[in-house]
């Protein structure tokens, strides 16, 4: 199974004008500290030392390696545009390794990468990839949707998804029905949502909150809603702090707020001993009066009125708190997490929300790694001019994962015949009766002759017992030779068909090519 998805792969990205070569995975670090990653990547990136004591690393994609090849072999602007690819294994030290296939810190990966002469070029190489990816993911048999993507740590100018539909992924996503429109979760911008607010300011008041450090303990003991309240949160951004608020019915979404501060690391919640020392307070009361790091705001708390925020003062908060008199935001933007129910922010539909196993993305990059190592080109002026690049992957083996759990049932995996181990399988009922066993290996024999990939189940095991495991591992057709054979007549079964039928023996082979070429 994971040959063929490779195959598929490999025959679209050939299709599609994609030129393979393979690298190494053991990589040398001079490149990747050209690039700034050998620092960015930090613990997710796997480093080594030769016994000359030169850094090395276990290759989590390789962008720089690309762009270092092309500078050292391309020398006119003539040869390009060129894409190039490999599927190849790829290390990643991730933090939550999990679901066997889907998040390993091993896994083969088809990584391809697009270089053109100006922007145009890149938008048709990304369109190039763009259907590719469809035209793989149909042949994989699998159910997808193209969502967009944050491109913000990437640096680049564009970026998609395809994900797989189903309850185990790890990515949240945001759509639409009424216009189709589909964003990751991290990207999707929110439109914000006005509740019901109080006219005219009340007066600023402090108020005695004892023990209310959370959002539920508030309204609990307060007796309001929790759009009344803002919540303040305070993270840490490279080596700064800052303050996020949103509405307390709301997350922040930690990408989008990374985006806009503009830091390298991902965002970290300050740790209680800072959040002490800048608000002067317990955790669970921190608030923007008087507080004295950059705060960010939502678009939604932009819009409140006499509500509710944390005094900097162990069990006090603020009631009646208005921006422009109390306090002002340093940045008003969209940084929370949409929700479903949401307003779509392509036509004002409603958004629904959907789990995804992220199996491709695909990546405007612009000139963040040919700027960084030099891929220059003289155009026909003589001009010195930057390439710009695209990048393209696909999970090969998170793939066979995510059509396993997309297609089972309570009886084991759906193959789709297109990367099913086998096509078919023919099983003789009792291994014992010499009559099965020769017309079983007569049919084997003859399926595996026309070409179709064919399982003869030999064992010495219970018919039962081979039907469950012919199930299990999910082989799209079966064939039973058993007591009938007297009479010419053997089983048929396709793996999602209720019922077996029976057929002539004599009609079995052409059956089984049959609907493998209709289901290819
Ligand atoms: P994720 O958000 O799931 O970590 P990513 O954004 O880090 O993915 P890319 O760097 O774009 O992934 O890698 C390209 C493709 O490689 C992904 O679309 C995914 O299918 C696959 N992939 C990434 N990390 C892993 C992993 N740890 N195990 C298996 N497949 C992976
Ligand atoms: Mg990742």
């Amino acid at each position: 199974s994971l040959k063929k998805v490779e195959q598929i792969v490999r025959e679209e990205m050939d299709k599609a004008g994609a030129q393979e070569l393979l690298m190494s995975a053991l990589l040398p670090a001079e490149a990747y500290q050209a690039s700034g990653r050998w620092e960015v990547f930090g613990p997710s990136m796997f480093k080594l030392k030769d016994r000359n004591d030169r850094d090395f690393c276990l290759g989590p994609t390789h962008e720089e390696l690309f762009t270092q090849t092309v500078i050292d072999n391309v020398r006119s602007y003539k040869e390009y545009p060129m894409t190039l690819y490999q599927i190849q294994t790829k290390y990643r030290d991730e933090g939550r390794p999990r679901f066997g296939l889907i998040r390993g810190r091993e896994f083969i990966m088809k990584d391809a990468y697009s270089f053109d002469l100006d922007e145009k070029g890149l938008d048709e190489s990304y369109k190039k990839m763009y259907d590719a990816y469809n035209r793989i993911f149909t042949r994989l048999g699998l159910d997808f949707t193209i969502v967009d993507a944050d491109s913000g740590a990437m640096g680049g100018s564009g970026s998609q998804e395809f994900m797989v539909k189903s309850p185990v992924g790890e990515d949240g996503i945001a759509y639409c029905d009424e216009c189709g429109y589909a964003a990751n979760y991290e990207k999707c911008e929110c439109i914000p949502q006005p509740v019901e607010q109080p006219e005219g300011e009340a007066a600023l008041e402090k108020i005695e909150t004892p023990n209310a450090h959370t959002i539920e303990e508030l309204v609990n003991s307060l007796g309001m809603e929790a759009y009344n309240f803002a919540k303040t949160i305070i993270y840490k951004a490279d080596d700064k702090y800052i303050a996020a608020m949103v509405r307390g019915d709301r997350d922040v979404n930690e990408v989008k707020l990374k985006n806009l501060v503009g830091c390298t690391d991902d965002l970290e919640l300050a740790e209680p001993a800072v959040v002490r020392d800048i608000t002067h307070a317990q955790v669970g009361f921190a608030g923007p009066i008087g507080l004295d790091i950059p705060v960010y705001a939502d678009k939604e708390v932009a819009m409140m009125k006499n509500f509710i925020v944390g005094a900097n003062e162990t069990d006090m908060h603020y009631k009646n708190v208005n921006i422009g008199r109390d306090f002002n935001p340093d940045t008003i933007a969209d940084i929370r997490v949409v929700v479903t129910g949401d307003k779509c922010p392509k036509c004002g539909g409603t958004i629904k929300s959907e789990q995804g196993i992220e199996v491709g993305h695909i990546f405007k990059l612009g000139t963040k790694y040919s700027d960084a190592l030099g891929l220059k080109y003289l155009d026909e002026s003589g001009k010195q001019k930057t390439v710009i690049m695209g990048c393209y992957g696909i999970g090969v083996t998170r793939c066979l994962a995510a059509a396993v759990e997309q297609l089972h049932d309570d009886n084991g995996i759906i193959w789709p015949v297109s990367i099913a181990p086998y096509h078919a399988i023919v099983v003789p009922a009792n291994y014992k009766s010499e009559e099965q066993m020769a017309e079983a290996e007569r049919i084997y024999a003859a399926l595996n002759d026309a070409g179709i990939e064919t399982l003869l189940d030999d064992r010495s095991e219970r018919a039962g017992v081979k039907f469950k495991d012919a199930d299990l591992i999910g082989i799209p057709v079966r064939i039973v030779v058993g007591k009938k054979i007297g009479d010419g007549i053997v089983e048929y079964k396709e793996r999602t068909m209720e019922k077996a039928e029976e057929i002539a023996a004599d009609d079995a082979v052409e059956k089984v090519i049959s609907f493998i070429e209709a289901n290819m």
